[in-house]
Parts: structure tokens; C-alpha cells; sequence
């Protein structure tokens, strides 16, 4: 076949669409730009690691189990978040990380003509997994740095099938409390399944912060997202969940792909959400790297938007992808934001004191 007729198979959303292009890996990129050590400050990775019950299961992972296939549907896993959470462990589904349970809702509920609602900035799997499915995603600006419910309501439409709520948001750190959750989902009044993003959840220090879990049984059409990637350091090994009451997860389950979680993950997870210890120790170190930067940040003269979760973004007088490569000569990885509508704005992750001072150091250095 030649070029020129595989591209006539191409649907027209596609065929506008541009594939994502992830970072390298740590070793090329240490070569690349002549560094040898690289802090990731780019992915809101936890710097702690996994749990240290994690540390023990995955050491102890029996070799020959990676020839059998793993529980389809994360049984023990489903058991053991349904003891944690007091719910119906068929209030579950598990997936390859968050990323996958968002392509899950979507093939769910959406079909050629629907639209989903979401904002222009927050994290951007919800745009992008509708838009290269052939689904409009219509985009609420922020309204101060914060997902504006009024805008989101008035994109709805009999098309609207989901809304996208990131809380707390990536990148800018600001929530809904509960008010304004419930609020909201009165005002969407069933018309619309609600996503509720917590893959910060864990970090969350605030009072009026809700756990829109606790929610879902009185709400049919909201659902919860939570990962396994951020606070419990298992972003390697790709696992997340949704929850939502009995009805909409039997909708969302049939567009599950089975044997999509890796059986080590599984046995890691279940045993992190015992480690409550870490939790806390998380907490506290970025309770502290918030304030150091928030510090130094002050002193430098650079405005900064730090909220709740693991990271902060900075205001920077230069490009921001600029910035990222002068920061990688100095061995500091960050995520530069052009590309998600943030021009000028690196968005960090808080990390270990090491790391923080060095890059408060290599932005003295670049500025
Ligand atoms: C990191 C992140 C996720 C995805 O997490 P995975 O489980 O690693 O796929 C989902 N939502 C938000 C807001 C995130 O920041």
C-alpha cells in the first residue's frame, strides 16, 4: 500500500491530531546535555519512592509469576479499596494508571457528535483522549488561575456527555472546596457524567477539601479518579482507579481492556494503601520544599501559583523552553508549559531539599 492511500483511511481528526512526544530517557538526555546527575522535577513524581511495604513486595516479586497473567479485573486490589474506602469493591475499576480509566469513561459514554467539558488549562489527557477519538472537547478558560464552573455550564449542550473537574488542578495547585462541588453537580442536575480528577488527593491539607468519594453514592453521575502514580510512588509500574456507584462503573466496565494492570503492580498497590506512614512523611517534606520555595522564590523576585499537591509553577522574564534547556545543562528537569497553554510558566515538582536548592540555584544561574 502506498503512503498516499494509508493516509485516505485516516479519519480527519486524526489526520489533524499530533502525537505526543515524551522526554527522553535520563541517560540520553544526560548525554545531551553534558550533566551528571538529573533531578526530575517534571512529572509531580514522588522523590521518596514507593511505600516501604511496596519496596518489600516488589523485591520479593517471585520471577515466574511474570509468565502467568494477572487477575483480570485487580481482584485483591478491589478488595482491599473497598475495605479502605467502605464501599462495594465492585465500585471499582483499575486500570493502567489514570490515563487509562479516562479513555475507559470516554469510549463509555461518547460517540461521534458528543462533546465533553473541560478547561483550557489543567491536565490535558481528558483533551486530547476525546479530541484523537473524534469527540469535541470544549475548553472553559480558568477564571484566577482556577477551573471556572459558571463557564463549564454554560458550554453544556444535549451533546455534553462528561465534564473533566481536576482537583486539586495540574498545574495550578487551586481546588473546588465542598461547597462548590456539590454546587456544581447540582447545577449539572444528571445532565452530564462528572469526573472528579484526585490524583492529588493525598496531598490535600485543606479543611473544606471534599472527597468527592464520599459523594458517589449520592450521586449517580459522578465518578472519582485516583492514581497510584503520585503520592504512593508507583508511577513506573502504571496504576490508577475510578469509583462510582454500582450503575455507572457496570457502564464504564465494558470498555474495560482486560490484563491491561500488571500483576506486580496489583501486589504493590495493595500493600501502599497500608503505608500510612508515608503519607505522612510525603506530607511533611512538601510542606516544607512549599515554603523553602515559596521563600527563595520571594527573594529571587520570580511570581510563582502554589496551591495544593506536589508542585508549583514559576513565572519566568524568559521562554520557558528555553529555560528547560538551560536548567538541563545544570542537571534540573522541568516542565516547561507552552504546550499546555502556559507560555513563559515552568511548572516543578516539590522534591527532596536537594533538589529544590538546585533549582533555586540554577535559576539564580539562568536569569
Ligand atoms: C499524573 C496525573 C494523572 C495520571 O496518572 P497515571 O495514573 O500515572 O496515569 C491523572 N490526572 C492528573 C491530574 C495527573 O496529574
Amino acid at each position: 500500500m502506498t503512503r498516499c492511500s494509508i493516509e485516505k483511511l485516516m479519519p480527519e481528526y486524526i489526520k489533524n491530531f499530533e502525537a505526543y512526544t515524551p522526554s527522553k530517557p535520563d541517560a540520553e538526555l544526560a548525554k545531551i546535555y553534558n550533566c551528571k546527575k538529573i533531578y526530575r522535577l517534571n512529572n509531580n513524581e514522588n522523590c521518596l519512592g514507593p511505600p516501604s511495604k511496596a519496596i518489600e513486595v516488589i523485591r520479593r516479586f517471585d520471577p515466574k509469576r511474570a509468565a502467568v497473567y494477572p487477575s483480570g479485573d485487580s481482584y485483591y486490589l478491589r478488595l482491599k479499596l473497598g475495605k479502605k474506602f467502605h464501599k462495594d469493591p465492585n465500585q471499582f475499576l483499575v486500570g493502567n494508571g489514570a490515563n487509562e480509566v479516562i479513555g475507559f469513561t470516554l469510549k463509555a459514554f461518547c460517540e461521534q457528535g458528543d462533546n465533553i467539558i473541560t478547561a483550557d488549562k489543567t491536565f490535558a489527557v481528558y483533551e486530547w483522549t476525546a479530541v484523537f477519538s473524534g469527540i469535541e472537547a470544549r475548553l472553559a478558560p480558568l477564571k484566577d488561575f482556577d477551573l471556572d464552573d459558571e463557564g463549564m455550564l454554560e458550554l453544556m449542550d444535549d451533546r455534553t456527555k462528561i465534564i473533566f473537574i481536576c482537583n486539586p488542578n495540574n498545574p495550578t495547585g487551586t481546588y473546588w472546596n465542598s461547597q462548590k462541588l456539590r454546587q456544581f453537580i447540582k447545577r449539572v442536575n444528571n445532565r452530564a457524567v462528572i469526573v472528579v480528577d484526585e490524583a492529588y488527593q493525598e496531598f490535600v491539607e485543606k479543611e473544606d477539601y471534599p472527597d468527592s468519594m464520599s459523594l458517589i453514592d449520592k450521586y449517580p453521575n459522578l465518578v472519582t479518579f485516583r492514581t497510584f502514580s503520585k503520592m504512593y510512588g508507583l508511577a513506573g509500574l502504571r496504576i490508577g482507579y475510578l469509583v462510582g456507584n454500582l450503575q455507572i462503573v457496570d457502564i464504564i466496565r465494558r470498555t474495560c481492556i482486560v490484563y491491561s494492570v500488571n500483576t506486580l503492580a496489583q501486589d504493590a498497590a495493595v500493600v501502599a494503601l497500608d503505608d500510612d506512614e508515608h503519607v505522612m512523611v510525603t506530607r511533611r517534606l512538601v510542606k516544607e520544599g512549599k515554603a523553602f520555595l515559596a521563600a527563595e522564590l520571594s527573594k529571587i523576585g520570580l511570581p510563582y501559583q502554589c496551591g495544593e499537591g506536589n508542585y508549583a509553577m514559576i513565572r519566568l522574564p524568559i521562554d520557558d523552553g528555553l529555560a528547560y534547556r538551560k536548567l538541563m545543562t545544570l542537571g534540573v528537569m522541568v516542565r516547561a508549559m507552552t504546550g499546555f497553554r502556559f507560555p513563559n510558566y515552568i511548572r516543578v515538582t516539590i522534591s527532596c531539599p536537594e533538589a529544590m536548592q538546585a533549582l533555586i540555584d540554577g535559576l539564580v544561574k539562568i536569569l
